[in-house]
């Protein structure tokens, strides 16, 4: 860290400021002002405001976040699939076979997930094929509810050069920005993607859904269409419900010891899957002593006696 610090030895200095800012978990950032030692002009959610705002949230006062807020609530109303999706010199994107041109207007009214990935990102090239099969199983479950198809993917692609482009885009069933296009990059600053794979979602008005799509597929697979918060305030309850029946420990084949059924209220919160590598939140089965934690359903229950220390 390039700043300073309260010495490791003072414990009096930091049990005073845990509780003055009645720090309950880390990590947290409070942000003092230089003129206004009020409780109100202080900042304790300054984790947050870095990761809303970055650089921009600078110098945290209640007038330049008031002004961010703004800005955001402007950019969001402004925001159309059209003026996201086309510039001047084009108004179509590419579908297959190879480079068939799409309006980008015969997409309003859609539910349309953005794709931020590339082919040199191992955790994209590890995530597209899933992400390819929930496609697939969204668009059977729209066409058999008798919707019409209003669900579909864009590609916005960092790959470096025309020949991995090609080659990743032709292993995916949606469409895609053309490679080079200046909309890849714009898109992914505007949506302010800080790493991919990233799954952005629009709804049928053009308005953003979540920015983690990636997240919601990885949790609730299919079912996360149409990815409203509505739908993952139904889905979390039905998880609630089902964990219910799940033992409360279990012995699973990739550990050597017992883990433990935690959720956020009981020691669960984000993790990074042990089993799967990919992100999970909400109900999990943890090893305390180790940190290992799984998502529930990446459990490989074994029985104990299989598991006693060789
Ligand atoms: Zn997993
Ligand atoms: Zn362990």
């Amino acid at each position: 860290m390039p700043w300073l610090s309260i010495p490791f030895s003072d414990l009096e200095t930091k049990r005073a400021l845990n509780s003055k800012f009645e720090i309950e978990a880390i990590p947290f950032l409070v942000i003092l002002q230089p003129e206004d030692n009020k409780y109100e002009a202080t900042i304790h959610d300054g984790v947050e405001l870095l990761n809303r705002f970055g650089v921009q949230a600078f110098p945290f006062t209640k007038e330049r976040l008031e002004e961010l807020e703004m800005e955001e609530k402007e950019k969001r109303e402004s925001q159309t699939l059209i003026n996201l999706l086309t510039n001047h010199d084009r108004d179509y994107l590419l579908g297959h076979p190879a480079a068939k041109q799409v309006p980008v207007a015969s997409l309003v009214g859609k539910t349309l997930g953005l794709y931020f990935s590339a082919q040199w990102c191992l955790p994209g090239v590890k995530f597209t094929p899933k992400l390819i099969s929930i496609y697939q199983k969204i668009k059977q479950m729209v066409v058999h509810k008798g919707n019409e198809d209003d669900f579909e993917i864009v590609f916005v692609s960092s790959d470096r050069d025309q020949a991995a482009f090609d080659s990743y885009f032709n292993s995916m069933p949606w469409l895609t920005l053309p490679f080079g296009d200046p909309a890849n990059k714009i898109l992914a600053k505007h949506f302010d993607v800080k790493g991919i794979p990233c799954l952005v979602i629009l709804g049928p008005d053009g308005k953003t859904v979540t920015k983690h799509g990636r997240n919601l597929i990885n949790l609730y697979k299919e079912n996360a269409y149409p990815f409203t918060e509505a739908q993952v305030d139904l889905l979390e309850k039905q998880i609630d419900e089902e964990a219910k029946s799940l033992p409360k420990s279990k012995y699973h084949a990739g550990h050597r010891h017992e883990l433990g059924l935690v959720s956020e209220g009981t020691g669960g919160g984000p993790f990074i899957c042990c089993d799967c590598d990919e992100q999970g939140s909400g109900w999990a089965y943890l090893c305390l002593e180790c940190g290992y934690e799984v998502h529930t359903k990446c459990v490989r229950a074994v029985d104990r006696g299989s598991m006693v220390d060789s």
